[in-house]
């Protein structure tokens, strides 16, 4: 699956539990690591619904901070990405909720 974020072209590649690609370095395993230099986002294939959904956007997250040249602490991008993972999608759905009433049809020439 390919997505471009930032005029660049990612790939979501879906891998089995225990894959290299999933290993930090300090050895242990997670659900989902994202590769700038590949340009690609790992995730274990063995995951729920709801799961897919949380680790696809936390490692979004992280592709659009290293897309947009956002370099902070990553203990700190680590709890941003967390966040959007929980709350990124209710948060732009109420902000579209509010930018319609707003503006109603002139909603697309608002965004555009
Ligand atoms: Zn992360």
């Amino acid at each position: 699956m390919f997505f471009t974020v930032n005029n660049n072209t990612w790939q979501v590649c879906f891998v089995n539990p225990g894959d290299p690609q999933l290993q930090r370095s300090d050895g242990t395993y997670t659900l989902g690591v994202t590769d700038n230099n590949l340009k690609t986002v790992f995730m274990c294939n063995d995951l729920s619904s709801q799961m897919i959904d949380k680790v696809l956007c936390h490692e979004l997250t992280h592709v659009h901070a290293m897309e947009y040249g956002y370099s902070i602490p990553i203990e700190t991008e680590e709890i941003v990405a967390d966040f959007i993972s929980l709350f990124g999608r209710s948060i732009v759905t109420v902000a579209d909720e509010l930018i319609y009433q707003l503006l109603g049809n002139n909603t697309i020439r608002y965004c555009a």
